[in-house]
């Protein structure tokens, strides 16, 4: 039986090209601000801002 953490999975995507390069998991109960953080991405081949994007749990 899973237990109930709080923790959800959300997708991290490219500001530029829009895809979604990774997947994290974040406290939905402890971190409510939308996540933003500097990645690379494959698409551009550079390191972009990713932005929170659509649930995946
Ligand atoms: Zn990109």
């Amino acid at each position: 039986m899973a237990k109930k953490s709080g923790r959800i999975l959300i997708g991290l995507a490219c500001e530029d090209c829009r895809s979604v390069n990774y997947v994290v998991s974040k406290n939905k109960l402890k971190k409510t601000d939308p996540l933003v953080l500097k990645k690379f991405c494959q698409k551009c081949r550079a390191y972009k801002t990713h932005r929170e994007t659509k649930k995946l749990d």
